[in-house]
């Protein structure tokens, strides 16, 4: 088999240095991992050939020769190539991968399972006056990570399990001699896991999940508000390789009613009554919030801004049982224009009104007198009052 140039796989100029290498060697690493290329071939052999290529290139003895004699060189020094396989490989250039798998892959070398869970996810709901009182059903389209389908959520190929990791034998550390220290570090393979997968699945590369429009159904319970937060538990992007799915929440908020507010469980509204009813009293129709009226009774002589309070008849109560009370308030109406006939009774009932006003006056004369000599009284202290 004719070999390729080494600095031709790498993609560099016979001049590199060994930072560029490194560079041009991570890069290729991270494009034909194998993690990355799931059962592809093709991958595996750039995957390795990258490898070879950095091996001897890096090593400025090899790389002597190699530019002296070409890959005959090489022979006689004992050095054929990665004849192991990916366990070679990934023991020669740990520090490589673990950058990589750092940047890379996620999950960085202290993860003790495989699997992780998933993220919660966030939805904001606006939901009609209405909807908060009595509560509501709502459709929501959520972009999420759902489970894979073709493997369960497992990550690896249907019908092929997870092997012991090869390059820690499933102990998740490896150890490395230097001079007197034996230093373990965690296996970058596995990520510390002891376990790899031997082939991932070709539909989510291994993950366990695939990206996905999933349509969530919201119940909303009657009583919410504007800033609460619902809670669907499990329905958030699934987790990673089986690990738990997050939570999915839902923020509440309120569009305003034109002529009800709320605070808290109390439901507070206005109604109009003519000036003739405010005085004689009688009965006015209210609509409530449901649409259904409900007939109020005025009372005789109701004042404007008057409050009637209609107890449990508010917003139903999110914890506990009941509800809340419903406010109304009596706004009283001036008519701004008056025929003729209305005009001679309203002056006749103006004359009448005069009429009972003096009378009272007359009645009792000594109301006035007091007040006037209690204000006096209050002068002599050194005091004024109104
Ligand atoms: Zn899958
Ligand atoms: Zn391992």
């Amino acid at each position: 088999m004719n070999k390729r140039d080494y600095y031709e796989v790498l993609g560099i100029s016979r001049q590199a240095d060994a930072e560029e290498m490194k560079k041009a060697y991570r890069k290729l690493a991270l494009k034909f991992h194998p993690d990355r290329n799931p059962g592809d071939k093709e991958a595996e052999e750039q995957f390795k050939e990258a490898a070879e290529a950095y091996e001897v290139l890096r090593d400025p003895k090899k790389r002597q020769i190699y530019d002296a004699y070409g890959h005959e060189g090489l022979r006689g020094t004992g050095f054929d190539g990665f004849s192991g396989g990916f366990e070679d490989i990934f023991s020669s250039f740990g520090d490589i991968f673990q950058d990589l798998f750092n940047f890379g892959f996620g999950g960085g070398p202290r993860a003790r399972t495989a699997s992780r869970p998933g993220d919660d996810l966030l939805y904001d709901l606006t939901l009609t006056f209405e909807e908060a009182v009595f509560g509501a059903e709502k459709e929501v389209q959520v972009e999420t990570l759902a489970s894979c389908e073709h493997c369960d959520g497992r990550g690896a190929e249907p019908g092929t399990e997870e092997s012991t990791c090869p390059m820690c034998h499933g102990s998740g550390q490896v150890v490395q001699s230097q001079g007197f220290f034996r230093i373990s570090t965690t296996c970058v393979r596995c990520q510390g896991v002891g376990r790899v997968l031997v082939s991932p699945c070709a539909k989510c590369n291994g993950q366990g999940r695939v990206r996905e429009s999933r349509t969530v159904q919201v119940k909303v319970p009657p009583g919410v508000d504007a800033g609460m937060r619902l809670r669907l538990r499990g329905e958030g992007a699934a987790g990673y390789r089986g690990g738990a799915a997050g939570d999915f929440f839902v923020r509440i908020d309120v569009k305003p009613h034109e002529s009800f507010e709320r605070d808290g469980e109390n439901l507070f509204s206005r109604v109009s009554i003519s000036f003739v009813q405010a005085i004689l009293g009688g009965e006015v129709d209210f609509p409530l919030l449901d649409g259904t009226l409900k007939t109020i009774q005025i009372e005789r002589g109701t004042q404007p801004g008057k409050v009637i309070r209609f107890p449990n008849e508010g917003v139903p109560r999110l914890k506990g049982y009941g509800k809340g009370d419903l406010f109304i308030q009596f706004d009283v109406k001036i008519p701004t224009h008056v025929t003729k006939r209305q005009e001679e009774l309203l002056k006749e009932f103006q004359g009448i009104e005069k009429e009972k006003g003096e009378k009272k006056v007359k009645k009792w004369p000594w109301r006035r007198k007091k007040t006037e000599e209690k204000n006096s009284h209050a002068k002599a202290y050194g005091e004024s009052r109104p």
